[in-house]
């Protein structure tokens, strides 16, 4: 699976809920863990592979295999307090911004063998949840920064979108 980089259009298009959880949606996940342990990230959503279901992959202590989890249809059902600070995206290289999200989350999701499952995250696993689910939405973490950092994010923007144009020019 390879990582899809703005301004690919899957990135910006919403993923459908996923019915069952059957051995189509563990292969998936499998080969997306596999995807972001390769590229050493904290977290990957199915758009970001051109699966375009609610799958999430999270792992905050990357090169460590014990904390990889996966989620099916993850959903925000509480938020508490706020707190920023600087994120990047491995759809988004060379963009970095501060984005301020809620501190403390609970989340409603289905894991892998089909149970439900409710998270209770806050500091570093909490940020991560918020900014994979905006995948699941369509929500790019460029969306969220404050003007300051969207100015100074313009010319990196402005380099991805160059080299996926000469991408296209190529094919
Ligand atoms: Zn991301």
């Amino acid at each position: 699976m390879k990582i899809l980089k703005y301004p690919h259009p899957m990135l910006t298009t919403p993923a459908d809920r996923i019915e069952a959880v059957d051995d189509d949606v563990r292969a998936a996940a499998e080969e997306m863990l596999i995807a972001m342990a390769e590229a050493r990230g904290l977290g990957l959503a199915g758009p970001q592979v051109g699966y375009g279901k609610r799958l999430i992959c999270i792992n905050i202590t990357p090169g460590s295999p014990d904390g990889e989890r996966v989620y099916v249809n993850p959903e925000i059902v509480g938020r508490e307090g706020e707190a920023t600070a600087e994120e990047g995206c491995l759809s988004l290289p060379h963009v970095n911004g501060k984005i301020t999200r809620a501190a403390k989350v609970t989340v409603h999701a289905t894991d892998l063998k089909g149970e439900a499952v409710t998270l209770h995250a806050d500091t570093l696993l909490a940020r991560v949840l918020q900014h994979e689910i905006d995948h699941l939405d369509g929500v790019l973490i460029t969306q969220r920064f404050s003007a300051i950092d969207k100015a100074a994010n313009a010319r990196s923007l402005r380099a991805l979108e160059k080299a996926a144009k000469e991408a296209a020019g190529r094919r």
